[in-house]
């Protein structure tokens, strides 16, 4: 499929899975905003690695998704250097486990913010754009925790879920307007989220690494494997295409079998 001519913001794309759908979306032609956060140097080496490996133009955005006029200047910079976005996947996440009692409220906020609201901006932004356009994807990724939850994670279940009411809210305002708006479900892929989190749960339910692994984050998961970014960006790629116009308001789990049980 090509996507030559458009252009994609993805939001927390400096590192896991945004990091693979801006290079999945590129490899198709598109050209990209970058967004999220990381040392300077870093992110600019995978900035220039996508222009130079897909020969389109990247472009970073520092834009903290905790700050709706940062959010604003991000679909700005996409609008002013690319006539854009055509493509939006709201990506960015935070994870924090604790106890519902024992829950930072802090964390709630920040959880409740980057997972949830700044989709919310993002969106209302980006939407006369692609109006304008007649054509747009707007992707979230939501996560199993849009459908189920697991104890200890309050703030991110609850963002997740309100993700996946937002996906089908929007799906029905911009229908006629060939814009389709989905959400990615995916059960747990290894990236630092899940990395960072282990100390926690180990903390929160007692175990030692090895069990949290096995026993709390695969258990979960029927086919007892992580999910690859890879196969979560090829899911958003083809969500880009023609063949996908149809669908749209789904919330498309890719979760290992975890949300059938
Ligand atoms: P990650 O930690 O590798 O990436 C998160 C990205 O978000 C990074 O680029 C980070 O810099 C960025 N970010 C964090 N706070 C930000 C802020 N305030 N403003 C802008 N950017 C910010 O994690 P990941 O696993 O790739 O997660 C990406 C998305 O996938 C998240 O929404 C997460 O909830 C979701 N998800 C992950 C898993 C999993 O198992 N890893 C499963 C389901 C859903």
């Amino acid at each position: 499929m090509s996507l030559k001519g458009k252009s994609a913001i993805v939001t927390g794309s400096t590192s896991g899975i945004g990091l693979a759908y801006a290079r999945a979306l590129a490899a198709e032609g598109a050209d990209v905003v970058i967004n999220g956060f990381g040392p300077a140097d870093a992110i600019e080496t995978e900035r220039k690695k996508i222009e130079t490996d897909f020969g389109v133009k990247a472009l970073y955005s520092p834009a903290d998704m905790t700050k709706p006029d940062e959010i604003a200047a991000m679909v700005k910079l996409a609008a002013d250097s690319f006539g854009g976005p055509d493509i939006l996947i709201n990506n960015a996440g935070i994870q924090h486990v604790a106890p519902v009692d024992e829950f930072p409220p802090e964390k709630w906020d920040a959880i409740i913010a980057i997972n949830l609201t700044a989709a919310f901006h993002a969106i209302r932004h980006a939407v006369p754009l692609m109006k304008a356009k007649k054509w747009g994807r707007i992707i979230s990724t939501a996560s199993a925790h849009s459908l189920v939850a697991s104890p200890f994670k309050s703030a991110y279940v609850t963002a997740k879920h309100g993700i996946a009411g937002l996906t089908k809210t929007v799906a029905l305002e911009v229908a006629t307007h060939g814009i389709t708006v989905n959400c990615i479900s995916p059960g747990y892929v290894w990236t630092p989220l899940v990395e960072k989190q282990i100390p926690d749960t180990m903390k929160a339910r007692g175990l030692t690494r090895e069990q949290v692994i096995n026993d709390v984050i695969l258990d979960a998961q029927p086919t007892k494997e992580f999910v690859t970014v890879e196969q979560v960006a090829a899911l958003a790629v083809f969500l880009c295409g023609d063949a996908a116009k149809s669908i749209t308001g789904a919330n498309i789990s890719m979760d290992g079998g975890w949300t059938a049980a």
